[in-house]
């Protein structure tokens, strides 16, 4: 689904120069659940941004879906995006000025649903994510859990078959942490491939496999699954 080939992303203001990640390959199939890990700064978001098509790599070649997307225009790529991809960031992004139930409908709307299409689904997906009793509220009337739980619904409401996480933890308390890891456990293991940025080595324990970034490099991948089937075929 995902092949990086030698990407690299350098961002120029008029002072300074930032290389922000060199030479980045990589392989993510279809279904995986994917964990990328490392020190602030070292081009997480960066990387993150680059596989959901919200930004254009300086170098390299994107592979999304058999199609090199790496210099598609921000009009092709916003296109490419619709309906493929969710995104779930640290700070929520919901609207303010709008309740619960319209900004998960905002992405139908994109995609021109009727009306009555729209309102199924988003009953459909708030249902799902524990927190159609408070569809009618605003985003500042929920606790931090709750207004993850409603971007996760916006995310997946139009059933996306990439999602991505930057930092969705970043925000929460422990048990609401736990709720939001177990919400993306349960997508991936219906099939959507998952891609989390995180800092926790506990959330990084829901993935299959690690990806470790130092200074915009790949440094090293751990597949925590493979690990622990030949821990268990040893055992056996
Ligand atoms: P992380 O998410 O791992 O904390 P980022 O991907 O946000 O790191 O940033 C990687 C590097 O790129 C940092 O040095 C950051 O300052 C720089 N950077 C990120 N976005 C921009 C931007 N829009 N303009 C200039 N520099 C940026
Ligand atoms: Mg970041």
């Amino acid at each position: 689904m995902i092949i990086t080939k030698d990407l690299c992303k350098v961002f120029r203001t008029e002072e300074v120069e930032t290389s922000a990640l060199h030479d980045v390959n990589l392989h993510i199939e279809r279904g995986e659940f994917a964990a990328i890990m490392g020190p602030s700064g070292c081009g997480k978001s960066t990387l993150l941004n680059i596989i959901g098509l919200l930004d254009n790599p300086s170098n390299g070649n994107y592979i999304f879906n058999n199609t090199d997307v790496s210099k598609k225009s921000e009009k092709q790529r916003t296109h490419f995006r619709k309906g493929n991809i969710g995104f779930i960031f640290q700070s929520f992004n919901l609207i303010d000025e709008l309740t619960v139930f319209e900004n998960v409908e905002l992405p139908l709307i994109y995609m021109g649903l009727t009306t009555s299409k729209r309102k199924a689904k988003v009953n459909e997906v708030l249902e799902r994510m524990n927190i159609s009793h408070r569809a009618k509220h605003y985003p500042q009337q929920l606790s931090g859990g709750q207004q993850q739980r409603v971007a996760i619904a916006r995310a997946v409401v139009t059933s996306p078959k990439l999602i991505l996480a930057d930092e969705p933890t970043g925000n929460l308390d422990s048990s609401n942490g736990t709720e939001v890891m177990e919400l993306l456990k349960e997508l991936n293991q219906s099939g959507t491939t998952v891609v989390m940025v995180t800092h926790s080595v506990r959330d990084s324990e829901y993935a299959d496999r690690v990806i470790h970034l130092f200074d915009g490099k790949v440094v090293s991948e751990n597949k925590h699954k493979q690990i622990k089937r030949e821990l268990i075929k040893e055992k056996l």
